[in-house]
């Protein structure tokens, strides 16, 4: 029997889950939530068991590649023991990569751990290196626990990629030390516009630096020759000749790449939408628990892929988000 595979309606191939097991978070960055965020109540959030019994089906539809995300995955209980488990599909030859999107606060408790389990490479988000900065921006004074998680991640032999919002009036001056620093130590760099997602306290236009002047900035002291890397994802690639490593542009708003889009998001009530940037989505929860087979969950998959938007309708008005969930719920 041929596998199912999940193809959508623009005969792009949907190989790459994003889930999100959780919305809390320790760190309240200023471009993702309030300070005061209200989570949801538990009974909302999808159990481990719950989130398993998902992946598994969507790894049975074709599926090859998992990233583990939030709000801040590394927080909630047990995930070591959830991440565990998802690898029997890397061991099944059925997942090709199994991977992680982490602000780091709490690496440095598990990336030894991560590594036994056949994790090669993690996200870790970092948007400065001065303290002050770093506080002002996640509201939190935990830059020092974020180096460290970083420090043992690769000394444990994990490849990191940082991934940097880029902020008007607050990081732009430090991202050039950010890439030298991550670069001398072999690690990648995106840097990433802030999108509409969510209400979070204050007009976003405050907040968003298009990454063209970024990039022309950086021209004017290195030399950045484009590279044919794609993820499938909003990413584009340089690589810097000065310090020989790898930058990443991310850029739904100056420029999007929807048409090579392979990805969907798993929030953790279990919504599966088909872009970060639309409201489509297939409610999996209710389903589940009113007794719904593998069997049915798969065919809602399949069929539900078929409405993935073909590219994304972002605009950065004022204050009001473009699209109400926060990234926290969706997963970055
Ligand atoms: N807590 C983890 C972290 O920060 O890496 C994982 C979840 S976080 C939602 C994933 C990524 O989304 C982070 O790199 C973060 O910087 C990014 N992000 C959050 N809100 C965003 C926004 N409004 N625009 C652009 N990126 C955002
Ligand atoms: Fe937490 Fe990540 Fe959102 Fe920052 S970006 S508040 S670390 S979920």
């Amino acid at each position: 029997m041929t596998p199912p595979a999940l193809f959508d309606h623009f005969q792009r191939q949907i190989s790459y889950l994003r889930v999100s097991v959780t919305d809390r978070c320790d760190l309240r960055c200023v471009y993702c939530m309030p300070e005061r965020m209200e989570f949801l109540p538990k009974t909302d959030v999808l159990s481990f068991e719950e989130l398993d019994r998902l992946c598994a089906v969507f790894v049975e539809a074709g599926v090859r590649k998992l990233r583990i995300t939030g709000g801040e995955p590394l927080v909630r209980r047990d995930i070591m023991a959830f991440m565990r488990r998802q690898a029997r599909h890397l061991e099944s030859g059925q997942l090709d990569e199994l991977t992680l999107t982490t602000n780091g606060t709490r690496l440095a408790s598990f990336a030894s751990d991560l590594v036994t389990i056949g994790v090669k490479r993690i996200n870790v988000s970092l948007d400065t290196l001065d303290a002050e900065t770093f506080k002002r921006i996640t509201r939190r004074d935990q830059l020092n626990a974020v180096l460290a998680g970083i420090e043992a991640a690769r000394s444990a032999g994990l490849r990191v990629k940082l991934n940097v919002v880029a902020l008007k009036n607050d990081n732009l001056r430090d991202i050039p030390s950010i890439i030298q620093w991550a670069h001398a130590r072999g690690m990648d760099v995106s840097l990433i516009e802030t999108m509409p997602l969510g209400d979070v306290e204050g007009d976003r236009t405050d907040q968003f630096a298009p990454l063209d002047s970024v990039r022309a900035e950086l021209e004017s002291f290195w030399r950045l020759n484009d590279l044919p890397d794609s993820t499938g994802g909003p990413s584009r690639y340089v690589r810097i000749e000065e310090t020989g490593g790898r930058l990443g542009f991310i850029t739904p708003f100056s420029h999007n790449f929807c048409a090579d889009c392979n990805r969907v998001r798993l929030t953790c009530t279990g919504r599966l939408y088909l872009c970060l940037g639309q409201d489509e989505h297939i409610d999996f929860r209710e389903r589940m628990r009113n007794g719904a087979s593998d069997a049915h969950l798969l065919e809602l998959m399949v069929e539900g892929m078929s409405n993935k938007p073909k590219a994304h309708d972002f605009r950065m008005a004022s204050s009001v988000p473009a699209v109400h969930r926060h990234m926290s719920m969706t997963g970055g």
